[in-house]
């Protein structure tokens, strides 16, 4: 029960809890906020990226023999899985900045591509059990898990008009892969996949640079640090996980090599691994 502090005449009134009278804005305040450990929601649930650019736009060929496999591992896994815009939504945003619209506009419109790649994906995963999954439908996820069913969602976050300013960059910071991450975040799901067209992370993009190394696991920290010019998942992701109270390993495997999503799911270490130690300190704090 609420324990309920009246001031005097005049002043405020107060329920008594650690947050009571402190600004929210106060440093103090809020570190003694983080006083439980997170809940996982659906901690058996395993988040799946499907690439938009790198295995959507390729179709049939790519697509297929993945959703099989994903059909195969909804056997033994509970699966969501997520979808990117890829190429329709680079050009969405090349004609958005041409006229001007700045970047919460961008994101308002870029996530009507992922949505169309959803409804492509439902419709040939439907005999399958494949749904679209809404963020309104969250809250049916375990009876959709039970039931056997693949949810599918649009990987961009619904930041929408609300997209935090980009800098000297116009377009979205918050994309898919970071939308997705968050879902695994969210849920405490078991792990958080990115299926791409590349056997994981490289020191250079190998389409582009045949020099390019590839790195089969790193931290987070040090990825941050190598400051590298590309990445194959979104930079977003990478920042967030060092924050993250679930979602500390993120795996990026081959999409164009199926059989590397079941190796995944029973916690391989295939294709490249991210993960987030925490910092002594930040172990200290609790965080
Ligand atoms: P998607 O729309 O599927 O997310 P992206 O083009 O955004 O596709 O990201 C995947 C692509 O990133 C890969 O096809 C790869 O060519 C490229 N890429 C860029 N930098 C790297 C890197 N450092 N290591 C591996 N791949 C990279
Ligand atoms: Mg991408």
């Amino acid at each position: 029960m609420n324990e309920i502090i009246n001031e005097g005449e005049g002043h405020r009134t107060h329920i008594k809890s650690p947050l009571m009278r402190e600004s929210l804005m106060d440093r103090k305040v809020l570190a003694a906020s983080d006083t439980q450990a997170v809940l996982p929601i659906l901690p058996d649930a395993h988040v799946v990226h499907i690439g938009g650019a790198s295995i959507l736009d390729r179709g049939k060929a790519a697509l297929v023999p993945l959703l099989d496999e994903v059909v195969r591992c909804r056997k033994t896994h509970k699966i969501i899985l997520g979808v990117g815009g890829g190429a329709r939504t680079r050009h969405t945003y090349h004609i958005a900045l041409d006229l001007g619209i700045p970047t919460g506009g961008l994101a308002m419109v870029a996530g009507a591509v992922n949505e169309q790649n959803r409804f492509m994906v439902q419709a040939l995963l439907a005999k399958h059990g494949g749904v679209v999954l809404h963020k309104d439908h969250y809250v049916v996820l375990p009876l959709w898990m039970a039931s056997g069913m693949i949810p599918i969602i649009s990987g961009m976050p619904p930041y929408h008009y609300w997209e935090p300013p980009t800098g000297g960059r116009r377009v979205p910071h918050y994309r898919e892969d970071f939308g997705l991450f968050m879902v695994s975040e969210v849920l405490g799901a078991a792990s958080m996949i990115y299926v791409k067209d590349e056997d994981g992370l490289y020191t250079a993009d190998p389409k582009r640079d045949p020099a390019a190394e590839f790195i089969p696991a790193i931290t987070a920290q040090e990825l941050l640090a190598r400051n590298l010019p590309e990445l194959i998942i979104d930079r977003s992701v990478i920042e967030s996980m060092i924050h993250a109270r679930n979602t500390r390993r993120i795996q990026i495997v081959n999409g164009l090599k199926p059989d590397l999503l079941a190796r995944a799911l029973a916690g391989e270490a295939v294709g490249t691994v991210i993960t987030a130690p925490k910092e002594p300190k930040e172990a200290a704090d609790g965080r």
